[in-house]
């Protein structure tokens, strides 16, 4: 099949190089000429692990394409995908002008009947918009329907290629089957294609993030009951999560959740709610949790000092991305962080493995980057763990200590056994326990 992805960031790029993977021809397309230019020149810009290797293959199998030029991609593809930002309103609800504009522009262009899918993650009602813009600039026929994603940046091939599910959504039964064909290979194991209407297909992306963000700020919630009690919500964690009821993901204690989904995504819900006259109760102290949780853990580290300055203190910090195994720092819980202690007077030296090209982009010379965990520990005051990536969970714990002026670690993400790091002469900070 024939498929033009417009919008190259985190979920076009991927979905267009897993189509490619699956033998469609599919054309990549986005308006940032560095992005496209660099790409046709080698340069993949973001971090996406397997992304590189499957992309240069389906490029070099002649399956991939990229330009800036919508008219040729709208041309060449029966299925055109809208996956550009959807980035918050300053009043909270989702920005659709980036969808707008590319509706505008495909309708400007089509020459032949098309299948125009919105794949960004729009509020109910969008996609219908998206379908009235395009009228207003063609004649010719065509179909819209809308596909949420659902992946997860770290893992966002895997879960391109064997999702838990498809969601489409539309108006006429000849276009589902269309897209079902699409998808037909990424489903062999019987997971199911849900073809649905297209409001409830809309609606499915928002509520999945509201129910996983709420999950997530119940757990904190908890985890700071848990500090006030003696309990452990490590322990809680694995008393509830074998419950199939309940289930084992998205239980864990931590600094709350970023990224550039789950923030805007609640709260734009909301917003959609109050404009339609309804409160979402339970999603407004969800993102208050939420903000809570961050605050929560950043006076752990000023209560330690005793007061509100941390004049002449330098700390080391460990992962800037919002989560491991990605480069994606928008709304990441580092951010937060290095903003109240800088607030406060102190200096920040941070490692991450891949997300520090990224971050000296918002946060410039701000902060120093240090180029390994251990040089990022080196002469700092205290170690704050922000990330749970992997290549921290079993660093040398004696090597850490000498590097250290004071041996004290703030976890934000309960990466270390508690009782363990007291025996090894830390004062240990964490979360929940
Ligand atoms: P992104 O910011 O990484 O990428 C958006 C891309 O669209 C950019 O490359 C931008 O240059 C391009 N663009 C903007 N206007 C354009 C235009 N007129 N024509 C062509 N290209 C244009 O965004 P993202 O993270 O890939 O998210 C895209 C959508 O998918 C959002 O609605 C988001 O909520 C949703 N989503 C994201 C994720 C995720 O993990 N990132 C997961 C599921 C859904």
């Amino acid at each position: 099949m024939r498929v033009g992805v417009i919008g190259t960031g985190y979920v076009g790029l991927v979905t267009g190089v897993c189509f490619a993977e699956m033998g469609n021809d599919v054309t990549l397309m986005d308006i940032d000429e560095t992005k496209i230019a660099g790409l046709i020149g080698g340069k993949v810009p973001i971090y996406e692990p397997g992304l590189e290797q499957m992309l240069w293959r389906n490029v070099t199998e002649k399956r991939l394409h990229f330009t800036t030029d919508l008219e040729a991609t709208v041309d060449r593809s029966l299925i055109n995908f809208i996956a550009v930002g959807t980035p918050p309103c300053n009043d909270g609800c989702a920005d659709l002008s980036q969808v707008f504009s590319v509706a505008r522009e495909v309708g400007r262009v089509m020459k032949t009947y098309k299948i125009i899918v919105t794949k960004s993650t729009v509020p109910v009602g969008t996609t219908e918009k998206v379908r009235a813009i395009i009228a207003e600039q063609t004649n010719c026929q065509f179909d819209v329907a809308s596909n949420p994603e659902f992946l997860k940046e770290g893992n966002a091939i895997e879960d391109c290629m064997k999702p838990d599910r498809v969601v489409v959504g539309v108006n006429d039964v000849r276009v589902g089957e269309i897209i079902k064909e699409l998808y037909s290979s990424f489903v062999r194991t019987g997971k199911p294609i849900l073809v649905m209407d297209i409001p409830s297909s809309e609606m499915t992306k928002y509520a999945a993030n509201g129910l996983l963000a709420t999950k997530i700020s119940f757990v904190n919630e908890l985890a700071r009951l848990c500090e006030r009690m003696g309990a452990d919500i490590e322990m809680v964690r694995s008393g509830i999560g074998t419950d199939p009821r309940i289930g084992p993901h998205f239980l864990f204690a931590g600094l709350g959740y970023g990224g550039s989904c789950f923030p805007k995504d609640v709260e734009a819900l909301t917003q959609t709610a109050r404009e339609n006259g309804m409160e979402l109760g339970i999603l407004e102290s969800v993102q208050r949790a939420n903000q809570f949780q961050r605050e929560h853990f950043i006076n752990k580290i000023v209560d330690h000092y005793g007061g509100n300055s941390l004049h002449n203190k330098l700390f080391a910090l460990w992962g800037l991305s919002f989560k491991p195994r990605t480069d994606d720092i928008r709304e990441a819980p580092s951010l937060d962080v290095i903003r109240a202690l800088r607030s406060r007077g102190a200096r920040i030296r941070a490692f991450d493995p891949v997300a520090m090209e990224k971050a000296s982009e918002i946060l410039g010379d701000s902060i120093e980057y240090a180029p390994g965990n251990y040089e990022c520990v080196d002469g700092a005051d205290a170690l704050i763990i922000v990330t749970e990536w992997n290549e921290f969970r079993h660093p040398d714990f004696d090597k850490i200590r000498e590097l250290l002026v004071e041996p004290v670690i703030f976890d934000g993400r309960n990466i270390y056994n508690r009782s363990r790091m007291l025996e090894r002469g830390f004062t240990y900070y964490s979360i929940g326990r």
